[in-house]
């Protein structure tokens, strides 16, 4: 089954399109630069989905839906918004047999829509905050599609929030930051880097834009969630006014924050491997399966009733499946579990039901443990947690290994081409060096981190004394 999965060191992008098709996850659509997600993958959106609900729920935000259609002239209130997202929106002409009055646009995000309605929603400060989060699809037409990571329609969440100052915007990014750089580590068991885009990176619209950045097993840059200040773009664009503490009528603060189902390609770029996906325990749909061997019918019904009994008991702690099919060798049951990256195997074989044992086999190091029936769910407990911890852990010391700190323009040209990585570099804030290493390198500056050393430096382009260090990289 692995044959059937292009080598990663021979073609990583190939090999990425191959696990997902192989392991079933998405399959092209008939329509050009959509995917449809197939069940396997739907299951880690609805993962995704559900823990980050949580998460947000618990932090005091609510859920609502607004409409897939924006009308034409609510895309052109916001200069730049309109100017970042138009060339890349759908737009419907006719509907119902006839040419509409005013061109629908399908939302490329919601920042519109939204805001339309706050008019409606918000007249004084004892309206505010509004903590609204949105799942929802939105539709961007793309060029050049892959599979999760660019696509022309994709799910996501979008939140919208409104607020009485600067500072509460301010503190609602910040949260939400927060809340994607715990997720990333925690569950996706990817480790991420924390900061603000640079002026030509931002969100169009955002007064700016603060994002997590992880490094993929190829060594390119993912946006993995961003956080958007939009100060009072948005409130001003369609008019949304409060009356404050003091009486007096103010613009109102907003924010907006999304992640994607481009987390399911970090979730696979970052931890899979030759023979397919890997996932952190936490992410996968199921966390263990049970692969009895026997070869009499007489070893068979032994095996199996030992294993039923370890089925029984992992089930209520689990999603744990039991492979008892008749028709394939174990051989082929393991590569057919690893392809789909089942985080760990119970093995039962005839000598481990005479002693009352089974060998369970991690999906990531491949590492065996025998362990004795009665210590089951301690051990299994311990294996996943384990497994858990040290994915994020070798995800971050895979990261530090190939982030530089590079003073020198011309070094950094050559390593960003091989090996590749994360470069941290000072830059003097000029659009021209951050604009030449883009056009010199197709890298970009991936972020600002929040965490600066207190230091002048020279700036990697034009060697001038600056203040402000950077990571660059290139990215998806
Ligand atoms: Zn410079």
């Amino acid at each position: 089954m692995a044959d059937k999965i292009t080598k990663r060191q021979d073609d990583y992008s190939r090999w990425y399109t191959d696990i997902i098709l192989q392991g079933k996850l998405a399959d092209y659509s008939p329509v050009k630069g959509c995917m449809v997600i197939r069940p396997i993958g739907y299951a880690i959106w609805e993962k995704i989905q559900g823990y980050l609900d949580q998460m947000f729920k618990e932090s005091g935000h609510v859920n609502a839906y607004f409409p897939l259609f924006i009308p034409e002239s609510f895309m052109q209130k916001e200069a730049e918004h309109v100017a970042g997202f138009a060339p890349e929106c759908a737009v419907v002409t006719h509907a119902g047999g006839s040419k509409l009055e005013e061109n629908l646009y399908i939302r490329p995000t919601s920042e519109t829509i939204i805001w339309s309605m706050y008019k409606k929603w918000i007249m004084s400060y004892r309206d505010l905050p509004i903590l609204i989060n949105q799942w929802a699809n939105v539709v961007r037409w793309e060029m050049r599609t892959r599979l999760f990571l660019r696509t022309t329609e994709f799910l996501w969440q979008e939140g919208h929030t409104a607020h009485e100052s600067y500072e509460d915007a301010e503190a609602e990014t910040m949260k939400i930051l927060e809340v994607y750089r715990r997720f990333a580590e925690e569950y996706l068991a990817i480790p991420v880097l924390v900061g603000k885009k640079t002026e030509s990176e931002k969100f169009a619209g955002a007064l700016h834009t603060y994002c997590i950045e992880a490094m993929m097993q190829d060594r390119k840059a993912l946006q993995a969630g961003t956080s958007h200040h939009l100060g009072q773009n948005f409130a001003k664009a369609f008019d949304v006014k409060f009356q404050n503490k003091n009486s007096e009528m103010e613009y109102v603060w907003a924010t907006s924050w999304g992640v994607s189902t481009r987390l399911i390609g970090a979730l696979i770029m970052a931890h899979s491997d030759v023979d397919g996906l890997v996932f952190p325990p936490r992410m996968a749909q199921n966390q263990l399966v049970i692969v009895p061997i026997w070869k009499s019918d007489e070893e068979k019904n032994r095996i199996l009733t030992f294993a039923r009994n370890v089925y029984q008991q992992l089930k209520n702690h689990y999603q744990v499946i039991l492979d008892d099919r008749d028709q394939y060798k174990p051989g082929f049951k393991f590569s057919e579990w690893e392809l789909q990256g089942i985080p760990l195997r119970l093995v039962i074989g005839p000598r481990d039901e005479a002693q009352k044992q089974m060998v369970i086999v991690r999906r990531d190091t491949r590492q065996k443990t025998t362990i004795p029936a009665e210590q089951l769910l301690a051990r299994v407990a311990e294996q996943i947690t384990m497994m858990q911890t040290e994915m994020l852990e070798r995800a971050r010391i895979y990261r530090d290994k190939y982030t530089f700190t590079s003073t020198s323009y011309d070094e950094f040209k050559q390593q960003i081409e091989s090996p590749g990585g994360f470069f941290k570099a000072y830059w003097c804030q000029s659009d021209t060096c951050e604009s030449r290493i883009k056009e010199d390198t197709k890298a970009t500056i991936r972020l600002i981190p929040f965490e600066q050393e207190d230091k002048t430096g020279r700036c990697l382009v034009c060697q001038q004394e600056a203040r402000t260090q950077v990571v660059i990289a290139k990215a998806y």
